[in-house]
């Protein structure tokens, strides 16, 4: 069998095709993967609805929001470009949250205020922001919605921790008096709690945050009727991890918000807001051996691909794993990190970019240190296949270090197509407003 792994229907023939076809490095998603993710997430247990909600900053690309749209999703906006590009897509204002450290003044206050009377949703996530929309909301009658920080959080590394106090993202509970007061004097009102605890978040701290939210509604929040628990959850980008257990979670927050309403009469929406968990796993980043290289008898091997850092910087920025494909130039696939005889191969080496940079490496672990791994040895000119790289890649990469240019996107379709989505950028995009 030529198929990837067992979460896609992509095989190494479908690689090749793309490569001849669009030539790499490119992304490749495979929609099926991202739809299967979808209805996954709406088949959650809740009590009296849930709201899935994308949080687009993991992969903004047009096509991807539009699929993931007609799935029935919402979407959450972490800027007012974010909206702006949702927008674009096609996606209304009235099914988009902005949860943003931006403080739009000026002539953005203004579009703002345009799309809250269009029905955008924002949420508060510092006491300026309160006051500076306060008025507004007082005045035209809007409901907001509230990020609490809650002191405590969880993340695959501390700076994917958004709960904790090392992190500054909503109101924390300490200033939560401070923003009711205000509220009050100025009538506004919350009808939307909102907690994000990090990404990649530990399932246990993801359950004892609905405990601690729903407590933090009941004291402060009479008026709210939706309670949001964030994204945050885990994927198993290698065959070692651990995926979160969507349903057994779903089934925590139901019995919770069921005693909830037991107790207090109220019966509350159920909002999950993941970015990773809808993508991650359906993006590929395909690229070729372009050189291969040994540092002395007790070195490493170095495999050089023709894609690094500049599509994939996670491995940089918080030594994340990524699993790699080997794909021969007739399109067999020679070794894959799902496939249970990886052990066997004793050929060891670093998958690395082509930046001036050690740290353009897609093996590192912590200290940004290469560690080798197991694969088939590949020729130049094979295929070297990183998966896992559907969110926070083509979104957030130093993409145009040593001027690479930014690659495009394709998507294989739910019907077998290959399909740009993005096209590469050019030499002229890349100096466009130097003057
Ligand atoms: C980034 C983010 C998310 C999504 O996090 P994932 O770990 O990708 O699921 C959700 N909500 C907010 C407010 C975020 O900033």
């Amino acid at each position: 069998m030529n198929i990837l792994n067992k979460f896609s229907r992509l095989t190494s023939s479908i690689v090749l095709k793309a490569v001849d076809l669009f030539s790499s490095p490119i992304y490749l998603y495979d929609e099926q993967s991202i739809i299967s993710n979808c209805n996954a997430l709406q088949s959650m247990p809740n009590a009296y609805g849930l709201t899935t909600r994308y949080a687009m900053k993991a992969n903004s690309c047009r096509s991807i929001l539009q699929i993931i749209n007609k799935q029935g999703f919402q979407f959450d906006a972490s800027s007012m470009n974010e909206i702006r590009r949702a927008h674009l897509a096609g996606i209304e204002y009235k099914k988009i949250i902005l949860t943003t450290q931006e403080v739009p003044i000026a002539a953005e206050r203004q579009e703002l205020e345009y799309m809250i009377m269009q029905g955008l949703k924002y949420n508060v996530c510092s006491l300026r922001q309160l006051y500076l929309i306060g008025d507004f909301a007082s005045k035209n009658n809007v409901n907001l919605a509230i990020r609490v920080h809650p002191g405590i959080g969880s993340g695959e590394s501390a700076t994917r921790n958004t709960g904790d106090n090392y992190s500054c993202f909503g109101i924390h509970l300490s200033n939560i008096e401070q923003a009711i007061g205000y509220a009050e004097k100025e009538g506004i009102s919350f009808d939307h709690v909102h907690v994000h605890i990090g990404s990649g978040a530990d399932s246990e701290v993801w359950r004892n945050n609905i405990d601690l939210e729903l407590c933090i509604l009941e004291k402060y929040f009479p008026k709210a009727n939706t309670i949001s628990f964030g994204g945050g959850l885990k994927v198993s980008r290698m065959p070692d991890e651990k995926t979160a257990d969507i349903q057994e979670l779903g089934e925590y927050a139901k019995r919770k918000i069921i005693q909830f309403y037991q107790k207090t009469g109220r019966k509350l929406k159920m909002e999950i807001e993941p970015g990773t968990y809808v993508v991650a796993n359906s993006g590929y980043a395909v690229t070729q051996v372009i050189d291969k290289k040994k540092t002395g008898n007790d070195g490493l091997n170095f495999i050089i691909v023709n894609g690094g850092m500049e599509i994939n910087a996670r491995p940089l920025l918080y030594a994340s794993r990524h699993p790699f494909y080997i794909i021969s130039k007739d399109g067999s696939l020679l070794s894959s990190e799902f496939a249970e005889d990886i052990s066997t191969y004793d050929f060891k080496a670093a998958i690395v970019g082509r930046c001036c940079e050690s740290g353009d490496s897609q093996c590192l672990d912590r200290e940004g240190v290469s560690i080798p791994r197991k694969m088939a040895e590949p020729d130049i000119g094979d295929i070297v296949v990183i998966g896992a790289v559907g969110a926070y890649c083509s979104s957030m990469t130093p993409m145009n270090y040593n001027s690479q240019l930014q690659i495009s996107e394709i998507l294989f379709t739910q019907n077998g197509e290959l399909k740009e989505i993005r096209k590469k950028q050019t030499l002229e995009q890349l100096v466009a407003n130097e003057i």
